[in-house]
């Protein structure tokens, strides 16, 4: 689409030998949208993309001159048509979106048309990530058997995706055992400026030209927020907005409030990035900025390394926001050459951003916000988030007596702190508070080296002294990458994380999602018949109860360091402040003082562990997947094969009747309300991912069809929904 250009802003930029078309924001200030140059960063990428997409019907000139107003009033009523520049789907809510499209390729045959021609109209990747359950953990073997089963629980899923992968154009599927979506976007897929051709005037011209501007996107995860460490604006969406947004259509927005949160000082020893997002979910929930865009500023940016800002984006949806974005700085030049972007990438990202005013050095001013709030990295102290919310922070100090507070508050059990219980066949018993699960798990933190390292070098001490995690702690490692798994062989730590059982279980979402797998029989038993509250103590980003794993109700956020600790510990009731972790060789107390990495040290390791050529090797043949991905036959061709018994996808029964002309759009007449919500209530609670019970709806259908609950899992959002709702 060419752009109506109402400010003459479309110009030309040459990088290298290279030349560029963009839309200019100094030209739009100077031809008449007076003063964008003070606009956050976060509303300069919003303002390009209405001049990119001028086209007087969904983008207006008065909605540019909309924006230039909001540096009036930092607030707006205008709701403006927002157009990513590509999508990003997991498999869980992206199946549903990429049937649809299968179905369309069905109905244009039926209309005599060319199915080739049914493809996105904006790039989407689909990364597969949310499958994987920690069904075995804690030994070499559980990587290899959770993958296997996987793909046994998954088959149809993974044929329809393979099918999906070779007939579409602009729909890349990454296959199982890559990554987390997030953490692969962050380190692979995400450009920070995205080019394609175009066909436009230029100085009254018309040329063919490679078109340049900032890299969004809207994803169906809600965490896609995390990839605004790199300064590239998204956010997470549902899989009817992601579906149009593939299809071409505008994502209709407010153009939103900015908070700025300004920066300073740096991080105290000890202290981690997780600890400083779960002190920024803490402060802007309570600040309350739901529908507003964050943007970060202050001399302290300097200070957070990209995988540290990546953490606080991911947990824009549990600080409510859309989005916390950081700008472009020397460091996102970094991150892209060392995560091994091609250098022709990193020149045009580099000169763009300055040609755009979206570069942030220490001299910028800081661009006008609707409110400032102020944060001080060197106040932030170790701390963890729960037992149910991902914003009740509290400070590790605190720990053991917010335990106990909790257990007589919310779960209404004070007088039973020191009640244990045997286990059945076991040597020990299991009280109130026992850490019952420990994950390195989620995209928050895996994607962070420093935390991992941390967690390594942690468990390299641990082991060494001696100390062994509590039996009746279920651990686990699930990078979100398979460079992580590289940089932590190469530096030995795996073998270190090994020892203590934080084996590699996955490269996917595990934990996170509530893919935590089964408890070991009698443990639940014991749980279960004398409803015990025991803990999980994992570095995710949401802890509402029953996320996690039915049987454990109180769940911690905390830092991949601290997931090893507790694991060490063995209960919540521990302070590990003031108590021993254990007790060496020769019988003397470990503190976790004695055993906690300095930065310095961490940051060595990362420094000698890390490479360029990891990112290039691992993401080399990212779209070739495993043995097992190879060996899956796809059904179909151009369009899919439909077996009509599946219960898992079936051609959706939109287009049946549907001529050539469709029927006009009438009103919906006599709708009733599905659902009426009260607050805190998050898509978790709507459309769980975790597993379907036997006697819900989907359940029934599924029993009906003879489909064994133990494959229930996998058919949340495909199974053939209007059969199930009739
Ligand atoms: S690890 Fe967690 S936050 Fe990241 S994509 Fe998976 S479910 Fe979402």
């Amino acid at each position: 689409m060419t752009s109506l250009d109402s400010f003459r802003c479309c110009k030309t930029l040459k990088v290298g030998t290279k030349t560029y078309a963009y839309y200019s924001l100094p030209a739009a200030e100077k031809n008449g949208l007076k003063g964008i140059s003070r606009l956050p960063f976060s509303l300069k990428v919003l303002l390009e993309n209405l001049l990119r997409n001028e086209d007087g019907r969904t983008v207006t000139k008065e909605d540019l001159q909309g924006v230039a107003q909001w540096l009036k009033t930092k607030t707006s009523e205008r709701e403006i048509a927002f157009r990513p520049a590509r999508v990003l789907m997991q498999d869980f809510t992206g199946v549903p979106a990429v049937v649809d499209l299968a179905a369309i390729r069905d109905a244009m045959v039926k209309l005599g048309g060319d199915p080739k021609k049914i493809n996105p109209l904006v790039p989407v990747d689909l990364v597969i990530d949310h499958s994987v359950i920690v069904n075995f953990a804690g030994s070499g073997a559980a990587f290899k058997k959770n993958v296997e089963e996987e793909y046994k629980q998954n088959q149809e899923r993974y044929e329809f995706l393979k099918w999906a992968q070779r007939s579409f154009e602009d729909l890349r599927v990454v296959p199982p055992g890559t990554g987390i979506c997030h953490q692969v976007n962050l380190e692979y897929l995400a450009r920070t400026v995205w080019t394609r051709k175009e066909k436009l005037k230029i100085d009254g011209k018309p040329v063919q030209i490679e078109l340049a501007y900032p890299d969004t996107l809207v994803g169906t995860d809600s965490h896609t927020t995390m990839v605004n460490g790199l300064a590239v604006l998204g956010w997470g969406v549902g899989g009817i907005e992601a579906e149009a947004a593939m299809l071409g259509q505008p994502y209709s927005m407010v153009l939103p409030e900015v908070i700025g949160v300004k920066l300073t000082g740096k991080l105290k020893e000890g202290v981690t990035a997780t600890d400083l997002v779960l002190t920024v979910t803490q402060m802007l929930r309570k600040r309350g900025v739901v529908s507003k865009f964050v943007e970060f500023f202050g001399v302290g940016i300097a200070n957070l390394s990209i995988a540290d800002r990546a953490t606080i984006g991911n947990m824009s949806p549990e600080y409510g926001a859309t989005c916390g974005f950081f700008p472009i700085d020397d460091d996102t030049l970094q991150y892209l050459r060392d995560t091994g972007r091609s250098s022709d990438r990193v020149a045009l990202v580099a000169a763009y951003a300055k040609a755009q005013g979206l570069y942030r050095t220490k001299t910028t001013p800081d661009p006008v916000f609707t409110d400032v709030l102020k944060l001080e990295l060197s106040q932030i102290e170790p701390s963890l988030a729960g037992p149910k919310r991902p914003q009740d922070r509290v400070a590790l100090k605190d720990l053991k007596h917010g335990f106990a507070t909790s257990l007589d508050k919310e779960f209404g059990k004070g007088g039973e702190m020191g009640k244990r219980l045997p286990v059945a066949g076991r040597n020990y018993d299991l009280g109130h508070g026992d850490v019952v699960i420990a994950a390195i798990t989620s995209c928050t933190n895996t994607s962070n080296p420093s935390v991992m390292m941390g967690a390594g070098l942690l468990a390299r001490k641990a082991a060494a002294k001696g100390l062994t995690v509590k039996p009746w702690v279920k651990t686990s490692l699930a990078p979100g990458s398979q460079v992580v798994a590289e940089y932590l062989n190469k530096s030995g730590l795996q073998a270190d994380l090994d020892k203590l059982g934080f084996n590699l279980v996955a490269f996917g979402c595990t934990t996170c999602i509530g893919n935590s797998g089964p408890l070991a029989p009698e443990i639940s038993k014991t749980i279960n018949d004398h409803d015990l509250v025991n803990a999980a103590v994992l570095s995710g980003n949401r802890n509402f109860e029953a996320r996690v794993n039915p049987d454990v109700r109180a769940n911690y956020l905390a830092s991949p360091p601290l997931v090893v600790a507790y694991a060490l510990a063995g209960s919540m009731q521990v302070d590990l402040n003031r108590s021993p972790l254990g007790t060496d060789k020769a019988g003397k107390k470990v503190f976790l003082k004695d055993i906690w990495p300095s930065n310095r040290e961490i940051a060595a390791f990362v420094r000698k562990n890390i490479t360029k050529q990891m990112f290039t090797k691992k993401y080399g043949d990212v779209f070739k997947g495993d043995a097992l991905w190879r060996k899956i036959r796809v059904k179909g061709a151009l369009t899919y094969g439909w077996d009509a018994k599946s219960t898992y996808v079936q051609n959706p029964p939109y287009f049946v009747g549907m001529g050539r002309s469709p029927a006009p759009v009438t009103d919906i007449v006599d709708a009733r309300v599905l659902g009426l919500f009260l607050d805190s209530i998050t898509t978790d609670h709507i459309s769980p991912a975790g597993s379907i019970k036997l006697d819900s709806p989907a359940g029934k259908y599924l029993l009906a069809h003879k489909v064994k609950p133990l494959d229930f899992n996998l058919s949340i959002n495909t199974a053939p929904a209007a059969a199930i709702m009739r």
